[in-house]
């Protein structure tokens, strides 16, 4: 092996650099950091999960050589899935609804994966859903394994192994926040699991969108009525097994408006070419901050990269339609074009 590379591009996950804002985070006592997991080579933090979610099936004799991985999924989870089986040999079938965009289904099938698109007007018991249709081909595929990110302890024990021992060693121990969007929560409590076992005063703040079930359970143990939203990756409308939610010190609510315009401010002033879901973390981080008005480090998670929403985020008629335009860092966010 030539110095300085690595035997495939499995060994470029991870080691993603830690940066601090400045023009986006000049108004708290807070030096405010953002780990930039848009840099993973599958284009986000799932590439870690995925690769332990993997490892350990194959270690478990449950995903064998030239055997099918299945998902249901349409974001960074099966773009993750989809390069690490390109590399292993597996083959691998993703089972998404039909409201996804082309672009998420053709780079899917870029890395060789097979799509099945499904009704998305029908009740996830229906058996056209497209969890039903998963189930039934991992029932159906021989030598095929289900990774099932909601309910494998192998998600969260994917950033337990990497993210965390990456950012403690990285910082030297020096992160007294972390700051993540809440999802599959495998992120969170991973990460999170890590830093506090090293360090118990590491608080554990949690970022959830308006619309979401988290926010009034963790407050007020409420299970309080579901509805939508726009900004991807975050939020549920149920609680999967790979949370624990027990993990959180703190949960700050943000709105789709502030997510987005945050997220333009990031690309704009800091240079971090960033999705959604990172502008509502560092917009959640820095709401945090104006609470606990402390000098500390807080670390922000940085999932995924602009590219997926340039026609939705980065683009003014939408913003406008939905009527996310508005007052940022910047003053007016106006028209990106002139
Ligand atoms: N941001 C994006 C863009 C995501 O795809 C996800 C995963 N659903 C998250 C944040 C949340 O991460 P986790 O599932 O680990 O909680």
């Amino acid at each position: 092996m030539m110095k300085g590379a690595v035997p495939s591009i499995l060994g470029a996950i991870g080691h993603t650099p830690i940066v601090k804002l400045e023009r986006v985070a000049n108004d708290v006592a807070a030096n405010v950091y953002v780990k930039c997991e848009f840099m993973n080579p599958a284009g986000s933090m799932k590439d870690r999960m995925v690769m332990n979610m993997i490892e350990s099936a194959e270690k478990r004799g449950e995903l064998k050589p030239g055997g099918t991985i299945i998902e249901a999924t349409s974001g960074n989870t099966g773009a993750a899935i989809a390069m690490i089986a390109a590399v292993k040999g597996y083959k691998c079938i993703f089972v998404m609804p039909d409201k996804m965009s082309q672009e998420k289904i053709l780079s899917l099938r870029a890395w060789g994966a097979k799509v099945v698109v499904c009704p998305t007007a029908v009740e996830p018991e229906d058996p056209r859903s497209y969890y039903s249709v998963a189930k039934r081909l991992a029932q159906e595929t021989p030598n095929s394994f289900y990774a099932n990110q909601y309910h494998n302890q192998d998600n969260p024990g994917g950033h337990y192994r990497s993210t965390g021992p990456e950012i403690w060693e990285q910082t030297g121990g020096e992160v007294d926040v972390l700051v993540a969007g809440l999802g599959t929560g495998g992120t969170i409590t991973g990460t999170g699991k890590f830093l506090k076992e090293k360090k118990p005063t590491t608080q554990i703040v949690g970022v959830d969108p308006v619309g979401s079930l988290y926010y009034d359970y963790v407050k007020s143990g409420r299970v309080t009525q579901p509805f939508t939203y726009k900004v991807e990756g975050i939020g549920e409308d149920f609680f999967p097994s790979t949370i624990d939610l027990s993990i959180l010190d703190e949960i700050i609510r943000v709105d789709d408006k502030e997510c987005f315009l945050m997220t333009r401010d990031l690309v704009r002033l800091e240079g971090l070419y960033v999705g959604g879901s990172c502008g509502a973390a560092v917009a959640g981080a820095l709401k945090y901050a104006r609470q606990t008005q402390k000098k500390e480090n807080i670390l922000v998670i940085l999932p995924d990269a602009a590219s997926k929403y340039l026609s939705k985020i980065f683009n003014d008629d939408w913003m406008r339609e939905n009527g996310f335009l508005g007052e940022s860092k910047l003053g007016v966010v106006g028209d990106l074009l002139k």
